[in-house]
């Protein structure tokens, strides 16, 4: 391993370091280059040193939870992507609240806390990303957000290796968006849920699958909605208004069954999916003089075809 990042990340931190992987096997889209380096941390210290060394080499990262949100440029990330392990996962009840690792997966924890009678949380079973990222995005679906129930998070500061909580009202959560310092990394996140019976949860998670399969592509490579809604609008209709519908660029089509959806085919690139975003954004804004914002996190450089 020559290239002195690899080398000061290996010695530093104990969890996996690679260098160029490829994103794209780690995001939804299956689109997008490499990293420079890769770092799977299992360790708050890990977290630390990756913060670390980028400052001394002066490089950016990006924390990547299941991709489910992210387009990843062609050419790929220049600088360090954190992925939380396995460690950073986990349930622990405590009293009246209950503290979960971002690692966790949404669906997987839908169905746990399910199983432990905890309700309030059945919206996230269709929702495949992380908690982390859950709460990076304020995610939510059929009427609720992760902000409804969410009392603290736990963060990681990258810019100085310190752990913090953060109480709920200062993490600026609006309709998917927060406030989150881009060098904070959520490690869990602490939640007040509901008691239900167990039953009812369960089957208001099969009606919500039942409500995606019928309503949403599951099966082609997307990122969810690739837009936020506007005040009191939908992006899909819009976009199906203008008849964006089945249009493709490249490997990158809008979805048949829901037009706020992008799908992609084996070969479509992330310039692909820029591109047709910034024509769906172009067809809309000149029918209805709005503006569609993307929901999806771009990474990497899209200098090209234009800003957003
Ligand atoms: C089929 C499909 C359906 C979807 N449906 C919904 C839906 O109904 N509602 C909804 O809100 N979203 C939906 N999404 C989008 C996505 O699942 C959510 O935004 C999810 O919360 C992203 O989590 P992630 O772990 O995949 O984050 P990523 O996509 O990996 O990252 C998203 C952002 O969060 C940051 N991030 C990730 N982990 C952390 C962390 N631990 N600490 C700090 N920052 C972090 C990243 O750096 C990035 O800025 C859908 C996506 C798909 C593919």
């Amino acid at each position: 391993m020559s290239d002195p990042l690899l080398e000061e990340l290996s010695d530093q931190v104990v969890g996996e370091v690679s260098s160029g992987a490829e994103l794209s096997r780690l995001t939804t889209l299956r689109v997008g280059g490499p990293a420079r380096a890769l770092v799977v941390t299992e360790r708050d210290e890990d977290l630390a040193a990756v913060g670390r060394v980028c400052q001394a080499h002066g490089l950016d990262w990006v924390v990547v939870g299941r991709g489910s949100n992210l387009l990843v440029s062609d050419a790929g990330w220049p600088g360090v992507a954190i992925r939380l392990g396995r460690s950073y996962r986990g349930i622990e009840p405590l009293g009246a609240t209950v503290r979960l690792g971002a690692a966790e997966a949404l669906p997987s924890l839908a169905m746990r806390l399910a199983d432990q009678g905890y309700a309030g949380f059945a919206w996230a079973a269709a929702v495949p990303g992380t908690l982390g990222g859950a709460v990076r995005m304020n995610a939510g679906a059929h009427g609720s957000e992760l902000g409804d129930h969410l009392v603290e998070v736990d963060v990681v500061r990258l810019s100085n290796g310190t752990r913090e909580t953060w109480p709920r009202d200062l993490l600026g959560l609006t309709y998917r968006h927060s406030e989150l310092p881009h060098d904070a990394v959520v490690v869990s996140a602490t939640l007040r849920l509901d008691r239900g019976e167990r039953e009812e949860i369960r089957e208001e998670i099969s009606g919500i699958r039942a409500w995606r399969r019928e309503h949403q592509p599951s099966n082609e490579p997307s990122c969810g909605s690739v837009f936020t809604n506007p005040p009191g609008d939908s992006a899909g209709r819009m976009v199906e208004a203008v008849g964006g519908k089945g249009l493709a660029v490249g490997g990158a089509k809008v979805s048949e069954r829901h037009a706020n959806f992008i799908v992609t085919s084996p070969g479509a690139s992330a310039t692909d999916v820029r591109t047709l975003i910034a024509r769906l954004q172009d067809e809309v804004e000149s029918q209805f003089g709005v503006r569609l914002r993307p929901e999806v996190v771009m990474v990497g450089d899209f200098s090209a075809p234009g800003e957003t």
